[in-house]
């Protein structure tokens, strides 16, 4: 299996060059030559499977330059002992027809730990094969969830070292804390006096300045990138989608074949694509269902074909959804152009130029077929929480309550008749202040730790022991620095003198 460029149909990759590099050089991103298709008879075979072996076999029709044992002992490394028990992502029943499948039993509690566990055993693994003996040097920008989960992920990873910029005032008191406590010998991080547009310029500023990349090869050293638009951070994602359907057809839910619709809360278009890719594939997935905050960008898009980033930017209670530039939309696009890469290319210049573009009838057409949109605020996400928690007893965190909330839209259309997985992409713990402010608003406070207590007095389910436990961890990592000054910081947290 190959990978080619949203933007160059005659680029030729194996998936471990994708995966080593990220991004294609001419800026677009690398997608599978062909979707494989997964069997009714694999399907069969898979519910019968835990989460590693399905994982393995969803993820050698993708990554056919690793052999099935390296695939095991990625996975192996990635979900053992590491997402509570031996269900990975397991699938809650919370009636009409809801299955929520939690994303976040991972160590940082969050979905993004579904991707970032594997991905530093794939990329060390690619490394050697396409670009042998280099130690990765890993530079993330952070608003909050990535930098967390790329921490716990590379953390002593043999062969990586791993640095995380965060706006010093745009983290909650949970994230920062969680990621100045960090621990690992090969794991630095640093505040940056600013936002997170400043982080993410800087760091895209190191990663294109050569002064800095000779520096790092004298030590036989390179930059690489965990964002969410590497491959590596994708295919990993289609698993869990194939994985709840399995999980269904063993609860009796739906035999196979039986259509599941699927609902994702949505920034950056990862999640919900990996969704797309599962239906592609075979998986009997009806809709696609694309829920927003009031970011809507997405929504706007879904619906009539036309992406325009010129709008205000709303600072939300579902900050991981806060994005007005979702950058894996352009592989759903190129998809469904027909890899019509030169289409591609157009609407992403006119998207850089302008913060707009517009796609053709035949895209909109199937867009249709495929997608349903809706968005909700933060007051309506609160009543959602509030709604799910006294009638169901289900204590969902921001996110997921605005994808549940965006489903009941749904539903007042087409119905409940069809069984639904919702994404649920973070632990409420983790959004601690607002999910109170949802179901007992009395009991908000400054400190962070008495606000997990009580919510846990409330709910009656107890704090996840990765967030429970960062209350007696040492702080280490007090730096802040300049927007200006993270190139020298860098180096001196790499121990490199400048010459
Ligand atoms: C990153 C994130 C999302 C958005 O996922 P995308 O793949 O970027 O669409 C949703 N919820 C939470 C909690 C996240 O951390």
């Amino acid at each position: 299996m190959n990978y080619t460029s949203t933007r160059d149909n005659s680029v030729k990759a194996s998936a471990a060059y994708a995966i080593a590099t990220g991004i294609s050089p001419d800026g677009g991103l690398y997608v599978p030559e062909s979707i494989p298709a997964l069997t009714p008879d694999e399907l069969m075979a898979a519910a019968k499977e835990n989460y590693r072996d399905r994982a393995v076999r969803v993820l050698g029709k993708y990554l056919t330059d690793f052999t099935e044992e390296e695939l095991h002992e990625c996975v192996n490394g990635a979900y053992t002992g590491k997402f509570g028990g031996e269900d990975v992502a397991p699938v809650v029943d919370i009636a009409n027809n809801r299955f929520v499948l939690e994303l976040w039993h991972g160590p940082t509690c969050a979905f993004k730990d579904m991707a970032l566990q594997l991905l530093p055993h794939l990329l060390t693994r690619s490394v050697k094969k396409t670009c042998d003996g280099k130690e990765i040097v890993i530079l993330v920008a952070t608003s909050g969830d990535t930098g967390k989960a790329a921490l716990e992920g590379f953390r002593d990873v043999p062969g990586t070292r791993i640095i995380v910029f965060y706006p010093v005032e745009g983290v909650s008191a949970i994230q920062k804390r969680q990621m100045v406590t960090q621990e690992g010998e090969n794991v630095g991080v640093c505040a940056i006096k600013g936002n997170f547009d400043d982080a993410q310029t800087g760091v895209k500023r190191i990663f294109t300045d050569a002064e800095i990349a000779a520096e790092l090869d004298k030590h036989n050293m390179a930059f690489s990138s965990a964002n969410s638009i590497n491959w590596g951070r994708l295919a990993p994602q289609i698993v869990y989608y194939i994985s709840a359907y399995a999980d269904l057809m063993n609860k009796g839910v739906i035999r196979m074949g039986d259509k599941v619709n699927v609902v994702v809360p949505t920034g950056n278009f990862g999640n919900i694509l990996a969704a797309y890719y599962a239906k592609k594939m075979g998986l009997p997935i009806g809709k696609l269902v694309c829920a927003s905050n009031a970011n809507n960008v997405l929504t706007d898009f879904l619906r009539t074909g036309v992406y325009d980033r010129n709008r205000q930017f709303h600072t939300t209670i579902s900050p991981s959804m806060d994005i007005l530039i979702s950058s894996n939309l352009e592989r759903l696009i190129y998809d469904l152009s027909g890899c019509d890469s030169k289409r591609v290319k157009g609407w992403m210049d006119s998207l850089a130029a302008t913060g707009r573009y517009e796609v053709d009838e035949d895209v909109k057409a199937r867009i249709g077929e495929l997608f349903w949109a809706g968005c909700c605020d933060d007051a309506s996400t609160q009543a959602t929480i509030r709604e799910v928690f006294e009638s169901e007893g289900y204590l969902s965190d921001t996110h997921t309550a605005v994808a549940l909330n965006v489903y009941e839209q749904y539903t007042k259309e087409f119905g409940a008749d069809v069984p639904t997985i919702i994404a649920s992409t973070a632990s409420p713990y983790k959004f601690a202040p607002a999910v109170l402010g949802a179901v007992a608003a009395d009991k908000i406070s400054d400190d962070e730790f008495d606000m997990l207590s009580a919510l846990n007095e409330v709910s009656g389910v107890a704090a996840p022991a990765p967030l429970a436990g960062l209350k007696g961890k040492k702080i280490r990592f007090e730096r802040v620095c300049d927007g200006s000054k993270m190139k020298e910081t860098v180096l001196d947290m790499l121990h490199i003198k400048e010459s």
